[in-house]
């Protein structure tokens, strides 16, 4: 390294990633530094694509080089992501190259934790990750339906070959069920196809693997914690809910299961009528915020009630695709998608951020 790379690594050593509380060299972001007469070059390499201060962190980079190393009239820097896996250099046997596996749960049903789970693997896809989304919800898998997605997935070389859908890779248990019908497994069965969720689908490389989990605290999440390491939960609440505690009963399964918890997501927070353009806060409001204060995890965004959503959702073009007339509207989940990004870099920054799988 010649002196002028080190005088620009010095300027580099002032920009800070907001998130992971460090500066961007001491974080091994800074690589391919190369200075060429009084020209300069470097790629910052975040931890995910989906990182919200990406342009920030690049300007910030160039605004230090050129006022710490005047001798340089050009600063290129080319921004890239890599996302770190939960398991650093391991891998797990069942699905070796999925990155980072994370459960989104809900204290009970209907407050709307498919629709997020949809809507946050679009906007992470979109934001440049590879991202897969597994309906683990047995009891009323609505994700084939929410991503417009049907059919039944082909068996190659033994294995189960995912939906694909909007650049997503999807398994649901819908795709296994025939429509309209109940299902009534024990848990050696539920615990049997979570596995093969995990270890016989052809996922192959993902950053994230969503898991549409069911509602509650049953055998689904149990077996899901035992057979992988996660990388972390994602609560979806709606406000009241937190304020009846519902939501605290899935955060306290998790931590017992010894699942860190990524954040929680506050759904159908604030209705703004559409003719009077007031807000109206039917289930309440601030519910999630206070109650992550409270338990200490960190509070991922709210989603506003909006009946845009819901259509969206029924038509199988979740309202956070491109070119959906009401996509402005999703820039709420575009943020949320953002924060949990930024929430499972720092979890994977963490030096104990070994996560620990635990048998019965
Ligand atoms: P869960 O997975 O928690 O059972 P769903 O995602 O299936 O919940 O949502 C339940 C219903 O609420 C669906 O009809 C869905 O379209 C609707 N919904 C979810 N979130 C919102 C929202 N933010 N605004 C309006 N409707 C919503």
């Amino acid at each position: 390294m010649n002196g002028l790379e080190q005088e620009v690594l010095k300027a580099l050593a002032n920009v800070k990633d907001p998130d992971l509380g460090r500066d961007i060299v001491s974080l091994g972001f800074v690589k391919n530094l190369n200075v060429n007469g009084d020209a300069a070059r470097f790629t910052i390499e975040l931890t995910t694509p989906a990182c919200p201060v990406k342009d920030k962190l690049k300007e910030e980079a160039q605004t230090w080089v050129r006022r710490m190393v005047p001798a340089l009239k050009r600063v290129d820097v080319d921004m890239t992501a890599q996302v770190r896996p939960t398991l650093g250099e391991k891998k797990s046997q069942m699905c070796p190259e999925v990155k980072n596996i994370i459960p989104i749960a809900s204290g009970k049903g209907g407050v709307g934790k498919s629709t997020v789970t949809a809507n946050l693997a679009i906007a992470l896809s979109r934001m440049g990750a590879s991202v897969g989304v597994m309906d683990a919800d047995v009891y009323g898998p609505s994700i084939p339906m929410i991503l417009g997605c049907s059919g039944a997935p082909r068996v190659v070389d033994n294995k189960i070959q995912p939906m694909e859908q909007y650049g997503l890779k999807i398994i649901s248990f819908g795709f296994f069920i025939p429509a309209g019908d109940a299902v009534i497994w024990r848990g050696p069965m539920l615990h049997k196809t979570v596995q093969q969720f995990l270890g016989d689908v052809a996922w192959g490389p993902l950053d994230y693997l969503l898991v549409d989990l069911p509602p509650g605290t049953g055998d689904v999440q149990l077996s899901l914690c035992q057979t992988i390491p996660l990388t972390g939960a994602v609560v979806v609440s709606t406000p009241q809910d937190v304020a009846l505690n519902v939501a605290q009963k899935a955060i306290y399964m998790f931590r017992k299961l010894n699942c860190p918890i990524l954040g929680i997501v506050e759904n159908m927070s604030g209705f703004v009528c559409d003719g009077c353009g007031k807000r109206h806060d039917i289930f309440g409001s601030g519910g999630a915020r206070r109650a992550c204060d409270r338990l200490a995890v960190p509070f991922l965004g709210e989603i506003p009630l909006d009946t845009e959503i819901r259509t969206a959702s029924d038509q199988g073009q979740p309202v956070v695709l491109e070119g959906h007339p009401a996509s402005e509207k999703s820039n709420v989940f575009r943020s949320v998608a953002q924060n949990l990004a930024a929430q499972v870099s720092i979890r994977l920054m963490q030096a104990d951020a070994v996560p620990v799988k635990i048998s019965f």
